[in-house]
């Protein structure tokens, strides 16, 4: 005793063991999951817990292992903590389902049992989806809300496969469109009837919300342009910009918001309503001494205002040198050390922040900046195991305006990987990292509203927002890198594309 490992330990072998049917089981013949369970006991620990998880592959069997804490709480400390989120593993084949035991039980042990500052360097190897090891700390609130918002996902996938109702896995399109075009015709025809400085400081975003989710359906036609382009001329303000409102301060979230919906509406009469001149001069007296943008004037600067104004410079073909000074750096010094970007520095990595970085960098030609492997690991664990889609930060819920925000992370980086050259590196041709099907499934069975538009989760209702980007999440999904179409359901459900490669496709047909 004492010794505990390193030179001169002697490891002694246990005697074969004979079992109640005749057969003798030498000690290296004990399954993982036995080894497991004889670990668990000289800990004096609850015996490890297998639970089936549903599988993203039917053919597949998938369980997870649970080791509970002891209930003195001799296991609450933070060594379990740390370990609480490990995910790895392999996927066995459904008459292998001793195997889908097995694997986990040896992914328990290989965490329960290594030197703890190799499992840190080993985990990294482990990134195939199937199979968990989870080690309970105690239950707190934020873990509650996980496992009510997981079975309300689950009753509604449930219904589908026990009823093999297959058809329900569909896009409601007309109901969408119909909702959709509603909220368009209920805006007023211009700003007039709107109290000039009053609350609703959000129009050119509804404009863009309504637009952008009815071209995603496949269904924004020219009649509406002119409407979108006589409402969004009276936001613009004198020195630059748009505002929220008739008499508001010029502001960059709604600058882009409206920017984006001309671009939508797509026609000469709507590009021209952008006083391009004053647009520059607004952008540059945005920039701020930190580095990146402020939202308006005396505003605060963050993470959105580099996104808002350089997606709208290189909307207006406006987007120079002087404009992305000191961006590269201020966005690399907002990489966490979970690998995506922060709001401000020293903040936590955020999926909508995240976005806004990896785009403004991606557009800017300059994304091998960052650290890219880190920020391809943060982002595939953002994926929920059981819900599908996607969550904005470490240990929140599933939120369907993710499966933008994240969803689109993914051919960014595919573009970012190349900017650096992409023969450093082996990019996937076929899809981009994550797993399109089961993001689908979450939108298609737990968001849609009857009554038309997406929620962010069941039992919300649904808003123009998540309606906007829930939709451009799905098209994302629908489309890989070697543009074959991952589609869940059959051809109706499928999105127009809205990348950067579709627009010059659009441009070149054009006459
Ligand atoms: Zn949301």
């Amino acid at each position: 005793m004492g010794k505990r490992g390193g030179a001169g330990t002697e490891y002694k072998d246990k005697p074969p063991e004979q079992k109640k049917d005749g057969t003798v089981v030498k000690s290296y013949q004990r399954m993982p999951t036995q080894i497991l369970n004889e670990w668990c006991q000289g800990q004096k620990r609850p015996k490890p817990e297998f639970r089936g998880v549903r599988s993203y592959d039917r053919s597949l069997c998938r369980f997870k292992v649970v080791l509970p804490d002891a209930k003195d709480g001799t296991y609450s400390g933070s060594h379990v903590v740390d370990m609480k989120d490990v995910e790895g593993g392999c996927a066995t084949s459904a008459p292998e389902g001793v195997l889908a035991l097995a694997s986990p039980s040896l992914l328990a042990q290989a965490w329960t049992l290594w030197p703890h500052r190799s499992r840190a360097r080993a985990g990294q190897r482990w990134t195939a989806p199937y199979a968990m090891v989870i080690l309970d700390g105690p239950e707190t609130l934020t873990s509650e809300d996980q496992h009510s918002c997981e079975e309300n996902v689950l009753a509604f996938f449930k219904h589908v496969w026990l009823s093999g109702a297959q058809a329900e896995i569909c896009l409601q399109r007309e109901a969408h469109l119909a909702w959709l075009k509603r909220g368009f015709t209920s805006l007023p025809p211009n700003f007039a009837g709107l109290d000039p400085g009053g609350e609703d400081a959000s129009r050119p975003w509804f404009v863009f919300w309504i637009a952008h989710a009815m071209e995603v359906l496949g269904d924004f036609d020219d009649h509406w342009a002119p409407k979108v382009a006589s409402f969004l001329s009276h936001c613009q303000d004198p020195t630059g910009g748009f505002a929220g409102g008739p008499s508001q301060l010029p502001h960059l979230a709604p600058t882009y918001a409206a920017v984006s919906a001309l671009m939508v509406a797509g026609t000469e009469e709507a590009y021209q309503v952008v006083d391009r001149a004053a647009m520059y001069d607004f952008l540059m007296r945005m920039k701020s001494p930190e580095g990146g943008f402020k939202m308006h004037d005396e505003g605060e600067t963050d993470m959105r205002g580099c996104y808002c104004a350089i997606a709208v410079a290189s909307m207006l073909h406006i987007l120079t040198d002087e404009l992305m000074e000191g961006i590269p750096e201020y966005i690399c010094r907002c990489q966490t050390w979970e690998g995506g970007i922060a709001g401000e520095e020293g903040l936590e990595a955020h999926g909508g922040y995240s976005y806004c970085g990896l785009a403004t960098l991606c557009i800017a030609g300059k994304a091998d900046a960052l650290d890219l492997h880190g920020f391809l690991k943060w982002a595939v664990h953002k994926q929920m195991t059981h819900e599908g889609g996607f969550q904005g930060r470490a240990n929140k819920l599933v939120d369907s305006c993710y499966s933008f925000w994240q969803g689109a992370i993914f051919p960014l980086l595919h573009e970012a990987f190349r900017q650096g050259g992409s023969e450093k590196v082996p990019l996937p041709k076929d899809h981009c990292w994550f797993a399109p099907e089961p993001l689908q499934m979450y939108l298609l069975l737990a968001c849609q509203h009857p009554a038309g538009g997406l929620r962010d989760k069941p039992n919300k209702s649904a808003d123009f927002y998540h309606t906007c980007y829930a939709l451009s999440g799905m098209a994302v999904s629908q489309y890989d890198v070697s543009n074959h179409t991952p589609l869940l359901g059959d051809l109706g459900n499928l999105l127009e594309r809205t990348d950067a490669r579709s627009d010059q496709r659009k441009k070149n047909q054009a006459p």
